[in-house]
């Protein structure tokens, strides 16, 4: 079957075609207009959305190489993400659909995000663990199949995104900064600086404290030298990656351990970071297991996860009707 996807969940406009489980394009638009204002505002995403959605999934299909009367169904974002942006997502999908005479499959992000494992080879074995790290969500899943996942740990306050996000706001580089984090931190000695690894039970995690921690780091040492943080970015960024990426690999190696699994995997944006993607490699050489990591394009909010999803949804006839309707909220 030819699978139309679409993902407007948070920023990202994006739609992608894959035939039979393999991808044929994946369209991204990036918004920039939320630099100016450091953050994402929902109100201007939406309205960005509105502009690329229909340049973005007919620039896909150019792509793909397919007509549009070839496709067999079409695969959204249904949750979770800004309602507004999942509107425009939601609603273009529901009236092409419409259009076309297709069926529709509603697809979960977070789910989608793990599932950018089976784009391409090598593909990770069931079950398998799956570290997912993004702008709004720090998960440990226990990957059963691929619509049967638990969450056995996550966040208890900020996601590791938004940690590092934040953390190069108080540094004064510009949003989104995780990227930026990882450029500088490159250059850096990780060791500079000791920030905290919090102490939380189970699978969880917070960052709440560390944030805290490095705002105060920075707010002491810029009362000494007011040109600290310019001297200094490149080991305060080394240091707090280094530790971000720390505390995230032992809890997912404690969960291998305790649940006996030996294929570990990444997904969601922070996947995109180097230390964090040399740091699993490091702990799966080390204990004899396997790291999966998917391709730079397919960690980031895209749309190629949301139709390889879709076309595993397709071979069950997991389909919705018309009445389908965005979820902000919206568990496994
Ligand atoms: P969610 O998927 O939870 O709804 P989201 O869609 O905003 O959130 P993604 O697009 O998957 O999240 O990821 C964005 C996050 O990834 C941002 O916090 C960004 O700073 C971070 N990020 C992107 N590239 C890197 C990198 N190289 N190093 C560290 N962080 C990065
Ligand atoms: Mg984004
Ligand atoms: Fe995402």
């Amino acid at each position: 079957p030819v699978i139309l996807g679409i993902e407007s969940s948070c920023d990202e406009t994006s739609a992608a075609v894959c035939a039979d489980g393999v991808m044929l394009s994946n369209v991204i638009a990036n918004q920039t207009i939320h630099e100016a204002y450091g953050g994402v505002v929902p109100e201007l995403a939406s309205r960005v959305h509105q502009q690329n959605i229909i340049p973005a999934v007919n620039q896909a299909i150019l792509n793909a190489k397919v007509n549009k009367n070839d496709i067999d169904a079409i695969a959204f974002t249904r949750g979770p993400g800004l309602l507004g942006s999942l509107l425009v997502g939601v609603s273009f999908a529901k009236s092409f659909a419409l259009a076309l005479g297709k069926p529709l499959i509603e697809v979960n992000h977070m789910q989608a995000h793990v599932l950018a494992h089976f784009i391409d080879e090598p593909k990770p074995q069931f079950p398998f663990l799956c570290l997912t790290v993004s702008g709004g969500h720090t998960q440990i899943v226990l990957v059963k199949d691929y619509f049967d996942m638990e969450v056995i740990g996550q966040t208890n306050d900020d996601a590791a995104g938004e940690a590092l996000d934040k953390t190069s706001k108080v540094l004064g580089l510009p949003y989104p900064g995780g990227p930026l984090i990882d450029k500088y931190a490159r250059q850096g000695n990780r060791n500079a600086y000791q920030f905290p690894e919090p102490q939380i039970p189970g699978f969880d995690f917070s960052f709440s404290g560390l944030k805290t921690a490095i705002m105060y780091f920075i707010r002491d040492n810029v009362a000494i030298n007011p040109n600290f943080t310019q001297e200094h970015i490149a080991d305060i960024c080394a240091s707090v990656e280094y530790r971000v990426v720390t505390i995230l690999l032992n809890k997912l190696k404690k969960a291998a351990i305790a649940y006996g699994i030996k294929d570990i995997a990444l997904a969601g944006g922070v996947s995109a970071n180097t230390g964090l993607r040399q740091g699993i490699q490091e702990l799966a050489a080390q204990q004899g297991w396997n790291a999966f990591i998917p391709r730079f394009e397919y960690c980031t909010d895209n749309a190629a996860m949301i139709a390889i999803a879709g076309y595993h949804k397709y071979l069950q006839g997991d389909f919705v009707g018309q009445d389908v309707a965005p979820l902000a909220r919206m568990p496994f």
